[in-house]
């Protein structure tokens, strides 16, 4: 077994939002198995009810992990192609007896490492979607690169960027809604900032999730802190904007324009929270089954599609769903959902469970389900997903039947 991380370290990807804390418990947080081998290390899971920030979760979880594992963990390896042997995706003539390359780059060039098996859990981190409502980026969009982030600002590092502004967030996830509590935290403490809420949908429904009945209780939570931010009257909403362009004024502000020709002029910064999706290219010449809409793999896809279920009724998943035509290539974790918005790390821990133990031959076990997830409260009947208005129509997912799961609305994001 041998791990390839692009990064310097455990949780590359988690320490780019080291400042934003995770609505799950620590509880929630760490793999069973990643536990009894931790604790032979003398390693003591911190207190259960606590949600941890993503700086918390990579110093006192995935760094000791990757240390326990000590040389099969590579860093600075960077994945950039898997293929069959000798064989483009086009080729089946010998393609079964030939084993899987994987192109890494590192610091001193380029490897090929053979592989039996290869499980792709590199995440949608490094592929957020852009401002532009036809998910391509806007006109302009580029060019105002200076002036446009793609995460939750760190306001302890960067206060003086927001500080005094006219602030654009755009997108109605966790993430959106986490960056406008604090925003709207900074607009209390620092007169004159001014925060512009843009959603897609045309009214904010359900946007704020399901409160108190969230069975996770800070998602729950955030959600009840975003609804009073806007309501204390520091965030101004503008509903069914879907951003085409954005123009840089002569005073160097920005005006972004909806598709329906509506403006919103005078914007210092612009923090785009849109969701993410999967970077596909590495993997051009292996044979992926993937849902045309959501980038998921095909029979994980309808469990998982918010078109179809505002609440995300999932049933119980692992190797079988995570299947693709490619032996021994799966994708897990968040790059597994594609661009569903609705992923949880104990989601991923389970699949990598079921896909190890089918790659080690035991079935049984792969087959076996051992995932329980909470529910967000949130339930708003089927095809809801951007809908110019968002009206509870009794659910999607009724009671859940023997066996189902339901996970939530969330996006990757808090
Ligand atoms: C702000 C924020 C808050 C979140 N809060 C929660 C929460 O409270 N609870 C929850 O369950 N989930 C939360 N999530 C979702 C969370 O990100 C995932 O649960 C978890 O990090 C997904 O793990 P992953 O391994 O699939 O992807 P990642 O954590 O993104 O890890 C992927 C790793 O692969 C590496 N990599 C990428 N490309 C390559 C390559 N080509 N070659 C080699 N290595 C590569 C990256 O450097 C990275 O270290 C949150 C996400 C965000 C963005």
């Amino acid at each position: 077994m041998l791990v390839l991380e692009a990064g310097d370290h455990a949780g590359a990807a988690v320490s780019q939002w080291n400042h934003v804390r995770l609505f799950s418990q620590w509880s929630e947080l760490v793999d069973p198995a990643a536990e009894r081998l931790l604790s032979r290390a003398g390693w003591v899971r911190p207190d259960g009810d606590t949600c941890p920030s993503g700086g918390e979760w990579v110093e006192s979880y995935l760094r000791p992990l990757a240390d326990v594992l000590g040389d099969r963990v590579r860093f600075g390896a960077r994945v950039v192609g898997v293929a069959r042997r000798g064989r483009d995706r086009i080729v089946d003539a010998g393609r079964e007896d030939e084993p899987l390359t994987v192109h890494v780059r590192t610091a001193a060039g380029e490897e090929r490492v053979t592989a039996r098996a290869v499980i792709d859990a590199s995440g949608t981190w490094g592929s957020p979607n852009p401002l532009g409502g036809d998910g391509l980026p806007a006109v302009g969009e580029k060019a105002a690169a200076d002036k446009i982030v793609y995460r939750v600002p760190d306001l302890v590092a960067e206060r003086a960027r927001y500080a005094g502004k006219r602030i654009a967030v755009a997108g109605s996830g966790h993430s959106a809604l986490t960056a406008l509590v604090v925003l709207a935290e900074l607009a209390e403490q620092e007169p004159g900032t001014r925060i512009v809420w843009l959603l897609r949908r045309g009214a904010v429904g359900n946007a704020f999730g399901g409160g108190e009945a969230d069975q996770l209780p800070a998602r729950g939570a955030l959600g009840l802190r975003a609804k009073k931010a806007v309501e204390a009257g520091h965030i101004t909403t503008a509903t069914g904007f879907r951003t085409a362009a954005v123009d840089r004024a002569a005073d160097g502000s920005l005006t972004l324009e909806s598709f329906d020709g509506h403006r919103v002029e005078g914007v210092d910064e612009v923090v785009v929270l849109t969701g993410f999706r999967p970077d596909l290219s590495w993997l051009s010449e292996v044979r992926l089954e993937l849902d045309p809409v959501l980038q998921a793999p095909t029979k994980l896809a309808p469990l998982i599609d918010p078109n179809v279920h505002s609440c995300g009724t999932v049933y119980p998943h692992g190797e079988t769903e995570l299947r693709h035509p490619e032996p021994g290539v799966y994708l897990v974790g968040m790059k597994s959902y594609g661009r569903a918005p609705t992923f949880l790390s104990l989601t991923g821990y389970e699949q990598a469970r079921s896909v190890v133990a089918a790659i080690a031959g035991d079935h049984e076990a792969a087959g076996r389900v051992e995932l329980v997830l909470p529910e967000t409260g949130v339930c708003g009947g089927a095809g809801v997903f951007d809908a110019p208005e968002v009206e509870n129509e009794g659910g999607c997912c009724g009671s859940p039947e023997q066996g189902e799961l339901t996970i939530g609305l969330a996006p990757s994001a808090r």
